[in-house]
């Protein structure tokens, strides 16, 4: 998908914090952070939106989950607590159509999210 944001960072032509790495998942910093720990987890391989998860993506989608729990680990906020967020489509706030995992931590959350 070359008009993808996301591909363009993992394959190296758009700049990013890279903070974590692995065979099918990349983590980044995101570019406008709504907490002092706001990292963007996505799977290497392109899916526009949780509703194009196709049989088969299990497995890339349960990393996204190991990769937060990693990262968090890193960060140590594990113990403090971190909200695990993936928008689908406009009117959930997606922005940027390559699914995508938010990691926000540093701050006490609110609930309902607005
Ligand atoms: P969404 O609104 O689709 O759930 O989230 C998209 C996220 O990507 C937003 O939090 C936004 O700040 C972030 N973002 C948009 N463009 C860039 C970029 O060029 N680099 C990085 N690191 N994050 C970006
Ligand atoms: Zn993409």
């Amino acid at each position: 998908m070359t008009d993808c944001l996301f591909c363009k960072i993992r394959d190296g032509e758009i700049p990013a914090d890279i903070v974590f790495e692995s065979d099918d998942v990349l983590a980044f910093n995101d570019v406008n952070p709504q907490a002092p720990i706001h990292i963007i987890i996505i799977p290497k391989k392109h899916i526009p939106t949780i509703n194009d998860v196709e049989d088969g993506d299990e497995s890339v989608m349960g990393k996204l989950f190991s990769a937060a729990k990693i990262i968090a680990g890193q960060k140590a906020v594990s113990d403090d607590g971190y909200r695990l967020v993936v928008n689908c489509n406009e009117k959930a706030g997606q922005t940027v159509f390559h699914i995508h995992m938010h990691l926000l931590a540093g701050r006490a959350m609110i609930w309902p999210p607005g």
